[in-house]
């Protein structure tokens, strides 16, 4: 198989290994929404704090409304926060300007047929950033491109195909080349297997952790999943109706879940591994209208071990050696009943 080289050029990068290559300080967004004859503001993110490191895995994982999405898509630099801060490679996005920008970091979408333009060929849609760019000579450009159509493994053959002639795995490979063509920093994978048969999931997801070991990637992979980024994920971030809840290590996370929501999520996930352990309390209820949050704690309707406090004080944002923790029940100032529920 051929080895993809493409230089990167002066495209703007952070040095040592760990380093912060995204770095969000009290991040927030928020969107103006028509409901009836009543303008409301919907807080899609609220006070996210948040370093993406260089090298890791960061998955943020959460509801359909948790609000990842538009949190990865300040992370892309694709919108702005409404309040607090972003730096990429140590920068607002708009003084990086939008082609050093995308040198650095590169977006894999959910959905790969809408991703992908019908009317250009294979070959075409992943050569495009390196005619952006003005990597390489013509012949140079087709050498990487036909290059990486065989790493991301797609037959060289349907450099020539369109879109509509591939399956969804295929297309999904091919935005995959097409995001890595110009050898980004970062990856922002957002939901890049949930539009994918089962099977195909699991293909996708070995080529993702192949090709970040084999590139020095770094991911920041949105999954509602957490059975899915339990594969990949060095670091897991909880999120709840735009509150960042939980992060902590992936394996810390996983094992030993802090927050009631963490812990519900991981109940609703089969996975095969034993260490994992049993469920200890499926999620329960329906999520929370965005626009007309519940006081308090906001996962407190939904909460086996909420007690008085939850409904009226939302809970401080604790860090620890663990991570971060949003819960009264980890606040050693705060006095919680004894949670009947475990
Ligand atoms: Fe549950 Fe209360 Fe903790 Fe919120 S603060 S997660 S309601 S125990």
């Amino acid at each position: 198989m051929s080895a993809v080289v493409i230089d990167r050029g002066p495209a703007p990068a952070a040095a040592a290994t760990g380093e912060p290559l995204i770095q969000l300080e009290g991040v927030g967004k928020s969107f103006a929404v028509q409901r009836g004859s009543d303008a409301r503001m919907l807080r899609a993110v609220d006070g996210v704090s948040l370093d993406l490191r260089r090298g890791e895995v960061l998955a943020i994982v959460g509801e359909s409304g948790s609000g990842k999405t538009t949190l990865g898509r300040m992370m892309l630099g694709l919108m702005a926060p409404s309040a607090g801060q972003v730096a990429i490679g140590g920068r607002p996005p708009a003084a990086l300007g939008k082609r050093a920008l995308a040198r650095l970091v590169q977006p894999i979408f959910q959905d790969p047929y809408s991703s992908l333009n019908a009317r250009k060929t294979v070959g075409d849609i992943v050569g495009l950033p390196l005619r952006i760019h003005g990597l390489g000579s013509h012949a140079e450009r087709r050498k990487k491109v036909a290059a990486m159509i065989e790493r991301v493994g797609l037959p060289t053959a349907l450099i020539h195909a369109f879109p509509s002639q591939l399956s969804g795995g295929q297309r999904q490979r091919v935005a995959i080349a097409r995001a890595l063509i110009t050898q980004p920093e970062i990856v922002v994978c957002d939901e890049p297997t949930s539009a994918l048969d089962v099977s195909v999931q699991a293909q996708i997801l070995n080529l993702l952790k192949d090709l970040r070991d084999e590139f020095d990637l770094t991911y920041l992979f949105i999954s509602h999943n957490l059975g899915v980024v339990e594969f990949l994920a060095d670091r897991i971030g909880v999120m709840y109706l735009g509150r960042l809840v939980e992060l902590g290590a992936a394996a810390e996370v996983l094992a030993r879940p802090r927050h009631p929501y963490t812990r519900a999520l991981l109940g609703s996930v089969l996975t095969p591994d034993p260490a994992l352990g049993l469920p200890e309390a499926p999620l329960r209820g329906q999520f929370p209208d965005p626009l007309d949050p519940p006081p308090g704690c906001a996962f407190h309707p939904r909460c086996p071990v909420a007690f008085d406090r939850c409904a009226e004080i939302a809970p401080r944002t604790l860090h620890d050696a663990a991570g971060l923790i949003e819960c009264h029940r980890h606040d050693a100032a705060v006095a919680a009943p004894p949670d009947a529920a475990r």
